[in-house]
């Protein structure tokens, strides 16, 4: 593996991180102004940058082993860059779009947060080169403000449409804890969520299932709750609550959009349910909440796939209390809770279960929830 000084020469002025996440519960309510729990992941990126003369940027990823320079054009025109390096260029230019002068610098990018499977490294990226750019520009950019930043770097400049959830959980998560985040104001609430000491595992266990539709069905989904909110007078489906569902259920048009709302109103109470469990230090019983989360995605929201489907069934045949899709669908990642010792059991299963259906075979590890962005030297 490279080096900054191999690439760079010389040494950097700091070493800044920020992790991948898993989203614990509460699945496609972020943008329906509702509340998420995600937490963040052992796994990271971490940014070893310099500062230079400017006004450019030359980035280094040990993942593409590739070096990009960006120049000021390039930092001011969303669109301009393609590929990896729009992540680093679009937090440039949110950061001037806010107002902040960014020093030039040179940036070695490193990370073992698996690409693609849903556990966002594209924020563990941004939020991480966010840090850096912060601290090597001597600008005050207050922890709160950053995943706003962040949420305008990917939906103005890489062209993502992304939510809050994610860079929020990059960098507000604390170790040991869930983040109770209402993506209606942001307010949020460290939640403990201990495992360890619980006795229990949270096994990750990324599907490999080839993700597609995605984007073009994260849209339907988008414009389905927008349009049923429309239809029953609220600002966002988060203002329907559990007890008024079968009112607004009655009062929409057809039952894919019955369906759909169906799946963000349980959804968003099994949010809250979770975390009373949490608070009362009762981690086994989220088991159920996190099933029923899994049926109410496959069955209403429509967005599992048999990969996914297939190691939810196998963990939960083999002893889990609970387990579920977690991420925007299609593809990616199941968490599966199980005592500590049953991990090898549960893995087991899934993977045989995978093996019989020809399915690729999934790579596993277990979640530890860890410390949100920060500086490391
Ligand atoms: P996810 O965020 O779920 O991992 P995305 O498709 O949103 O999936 O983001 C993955 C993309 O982010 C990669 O294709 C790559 O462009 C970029 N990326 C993330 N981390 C790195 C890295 N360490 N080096 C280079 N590119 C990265
Ligand atoms: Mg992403």
């Amino acid at each position: 593996m490279s080096s900054f000084a191999e690439v760079f020469g010389g040494e950097p002025d700091g070493v800044w991180y920020a992790p991948g996440r898993v989203n614990l519960i509460g699945e496609h309510t972020d943008y329906n102004d509702g509340f998420v729990l995600p937490f963040a992941l052992a796994q990271r990126t971490t940014v070893t940058a310099r500062r230079s003369a400017g006004p450019q940027w030359t980035v280094h990823s040990t993942l593409t082993k590739e070096t990009v320079q960006i120049d000021e054009a390039a930092a001011a025109t969303p669109g301009a860059l393609a590929g990896w390096s729009a992540y680093v260029a679009g937090v440039v230019w949110a950061m001037h779009e806010a107002g902040h002068r960014v020093a030039g610098a040179e940036l070695f990018i490193d990370s073992d947060v698996p690409l693609g499977a849903g556990l966002s490294s594209s924020h563990a990226l941004e939020c991480a080169v966010l840090g850096a750019l912060t601290d090597l520009s001597d600008v005050d950019i207050p922890v709160t403000a950053r995943p706003r930043l962040v949420q305008r770097s990917e939906n103005g400049y890489v062209g993502a449409p992304t939510g809050i959830l994610d860079q929020s959980a990059s960098i507000l998560c604390q170790a040991g804890h869930a983040l109770f985040l209402d993506c209606r104001d942001l307010s949020n609430e460290q939640v403990p969520f201990d495992l360890a000491a619980a006795g229990l595992a949270l096994l990750v266990i990324d599907t490999r299932a080839p993700h597609q539709h995605t984007d073009g069905e994260y849209a339907k989904r988008r414009s389905a709750c927008e349009a049923a909110a429309r239809v029953l007078g609220v600002p966002a489906l988060r203002d329907v609550s559990g007890e008024h569902l079968d009112a607004a259920l009655a009062a929409l048009p057809d039952d894919e959009s019955r369906r759909r709302v169906r799946h963000v109103v349980t959804e968003n109470q099994r949010v809250l349910d979770t975390v009373s469990l949490l608070r009362a230090g009762q981690l086994r019983a989220i088991g159920p909440l996190l099933s029923a989360s899994h049926t109410s995605m496959r069955d209403d929201y429509e967005i599992t796939v048999p990969p996914v489907d297939t190691a939810v069934a196998a963990a939960l045949s083999a002893g889990a209390y609970g387990a579920r899709m977690t991420g925007g669908g299609f593809g990616g990642c199941v968490l599966a809770l199980t005592d500590a010792g049953a991990v090898d059991e549960v893995q087991q299963a899934v993977r045989n279960a995978f093996a019989s259906n020809g399915f690729t075979e999934p790579a596993t590890f277990l979640a530890v929830p860890s410390q949100g962005a920060g500086r490391l030297a």
